[in-house]
């Protein structure tokens, strides 16, 4: 268990999904705890909020915008992508072969992937 804590406008190195690396982020909340609460990319500007260490929500930034959605393609964890309805999102979970859970803004939807 990592017992480290943070504080507000620390910089820590994170996957973000809309630059497809690990990037470095300014952490901008943290819990009563230390856990970081809500980071944004420095590269892109898109910021992730965390409970318990879970992704709750992501909102893009202005940096890069990611490759439209697919269903065609085959999607894994934390990949992002731009959906004509939905906006900006992430893959949060692969829950089948060809379902998955993508976080657009704070939402979670089920959609279909890897369909041929
Ligand atoms: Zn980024």
């Amino acid at each position: 268990m990592k017992t480290e804590k943070y504080a507000a406008g620390d910089s820590v190195p994170m996957f973000c999904s809309a630059c497809d690396d690990e990037t470095s982020h300014t952490i901008q909340t943290v819990t009563k705890l230390g856990k970081i609460s809500s980071a944004s990319c420095a590269t892109c500007q898109t910021s992730s909020t965390f409970k318990a260490g879970v992704k709750t929500g992501v909102t893009a930034g202005k940096g890069k915008v990611p490759d439209p959605y697919d269903r065609k393609r085959k999607y894994k964890k934390g990949q992002a992508m731009m959906h004509s309805h939905f906006g900006h999102g992430e893959v949060t979970a692969v829950l089948e072969p060809q379902k998955i859970d993508v976080l657009f803004g704070d939402t979670t939807r089920r959609l279909l992937h890897a369909q041929d």
